[in-house]
C-alpha cells in the first residue's frame, strides 16, 4: 500500500487469497456495472433484488450443500439478522467470550438473555445451556478473529443436538481460507459428513462474509429453508436496508469460482505462514494458530504500539491490537498472511523483526 507517499507492505489485511485486486475480479465488477449500473436502488424485498443476487445465493447454497443462502450487505448485519430474526425476549443466546463484537451486539439487540461461556470451554457452554430458557442459540466464531484459533465445532454440534438449540457459526475467517474447495472450518475439521448424506443439519446456520477471502463486500447466511425464510421476513437488518449493488453480487460469482478452484492460493498462504513461524526470532511469542491470523503476544499496550511504529518505520504496516478489542494485558501485533505475499515479503518482515529484537523489542 501507498501510505502518506510511502510504500509499505501490509501484514494486517483479511484479503487472504489476494482476490481484492485480482484482475479477473476487477474485470467482472466492470462488466457487472456496465450491465446493472451501480446502486441497487432499494431493499431486497422492494425492487433491489437482481438476477446476480439470486444466482449468487443459489450457488453459495450449492457450494455448502444447504438448501438456502441469503445475501446481506455486511457481515455485521448478517449477524444482527441471524440472531434478531430467530431470537427474542424470553429466549437465550449462549456465546463464546471471544466472539466477534458483531455477535455480541446481535445478541444484545435481539432482546434475548445473553450467557457467555469461557473461550472454547464446552463444559462451561453446557452449564450455560442448562440455565437457558426459551429458544436456545449457541453463537461462535469459526476461526476467532483476534487469536486465529478454531472453535470446537464437533462438540458444539453435539451440544446443539442434545439441547435442541440453534448453532450459528460465523466463519468470516474460515470460508475460502481452508477446507475442501474453501468450504471453511467445518470442512477443515472434517465435519461435513452430511454433504454425502443429503444435507446439513437443520439446527446449523453458517455466516460468511464476502469482504475477506472473497475480496468483494457483503455477507451471507446459509442453512435450512425454514429459518432462512423467517430471517428474510423478520430480520430488520435485512428488511430495512438497501441491497448490495448487483454488480458486486455479479463480481462475487467470479470470486466464488476462484475460491472453489483456489487450492493453489490456499497453499500459498500456508507456505507464507510456515515460513514466518519457522524463522520468527525466539523472543517473539506466537499464539497457537494454524490460520493466516498469526498474533504475536506483547501484553503491554504501549510496547505493542511502539513495536508497530518501529515496523512502520521499516516499511511494514501491522497495527497494534489493544483492549478493548482484546482482553486487558493481551495487546498484540496481529499479523495476517495472504496468497498475495511473496516469500521475499515475509523474509524482509522477519529481518525487520530480528532488528527490533536487538534493540529490545
Ligand atoms: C469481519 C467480521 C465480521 C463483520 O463482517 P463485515 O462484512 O466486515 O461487516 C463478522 N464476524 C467476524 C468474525 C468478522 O471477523
Amino acid at each position: 500500500m501507498q501510505m502518506d507517499g510511502r510504500a509499505r507492505i501490509t501484514f494486517c489485511s483479511n484479503d487472504y487469497l489476494g482476490l481484492a485486486n485480482h484482475p479477473t475480479l476487477v474485470a467482472a465488477l466492470q462488466t457487472g456495472a456496465a450491465r446493472w449500473g451501480v446502486g441497487s436502488g432499494a431493499a431486497h424485498l422492494v425492487n433491489g433484488h437482481f438476477e446476480p443476487h439470486a444466482e449468487l445465493e443459489s450457488l453459495l447454497a450449492q457450494w455448502l450443500s444447504v438448501p438456502r443462502a441469503l445475501l446481506l450487505s455486511t457481515g455485521y448485519m448478517a449477524n444482527l439478522a441471524v440472531v434478531g430474526g430467530l431470537m427474542g425476549r424470553g429466549d437465550t443466546v449462549i456465546a463464546d467470550k471471544l466472539n466477534h463484537a458483531s455477535l455480541v451486539d446481535a445478541a444484545k439487540l435481539s432482546g434475548a438473555k445473553l450467557l457467555r461461556y469461557r473461550h472454547a470451554d464446552i463444559d462451561d457452554a453446557r452449564r450455560q445451556l442448562l440455565r437457558a430458557t426459551g429458544v436456545r442459540m449457541i453463537l461462535t466464531d469459526g476461526v476467532f478473529s483476534m487469536d486465529g484459533d478454531v472453535a470446537p465445532l464437533a462438540a458444539l454440534m453435539a451440544l446443539a443436538e442434545e439441547f435442541d438449540a440453534w448453532l450459528v457459526v460465523d466463519d468470516a475467517h474460515g470460508f475460502g481460507v481452508w477446507g475442501d474447495a474453501g468450504r471453511g472450518s467445518l470442512a477443515h475439521l472434517g465435519l461435513t459428513q452430511y454433504l454425502a448424506s443429503g444435507g446439513a443439519p437443520e439446527y446449523l446456520l453458517q455466516v460468511g462474509t464476502l469482504g475477506k477471502a472473497f475480496g468483494t463486500a457483503g455477507a451471507f447466511i446459509a442453512g435450512a429453508a425454514q429459518p432462512i425464510d423467517v430471517i428474510m421476513q423478520r430480520a430488520r437488518s435485512y428488511v430495512f436496508t438497501t441491497a448490495q449493488p448487483p454488480a458486486l453480487a455479479y463480481a462475487t460469482l467470479t470470486s466464488l469460482a476462484l475460491v472453489q478452484a483456489g487450492d493453489d492460493l490456499r497453499a500459498a498462504w500456508r507456505a507464507r505462514v510456515q515460513q514466518f513461524k519457522q524463522a520468527l526470532p525466539a523472543d517473539w511469542q506466537l499464539m497457537a494458530s494454524d490460520t493466516p491470523i498469526q498474533p504475536v503476544l506483547i501484553g503491554d499496550s504501549a510496547a505493542a504500539l511502539a513495536a508497530s511504529q518501529s515496523l512502520a518505520q521499516a516499511g511494514f504496516w501491522v497495527p497494534a491490537i489493544r483492549p478493548p478489542t482484546v482482553p486487558a494485558g493481551s495487546a498484540r501485533l496481529r499479523f495476517t498472511f495472504s496468497a498475495a505475499h511473496t516469500a521475499y515479503d515475509v523474509a524482509s518482515l522477519l529481518t525487520a523483526l530480528g532488528n527490533l529484537s536487538k534493540v529490545g523489542g
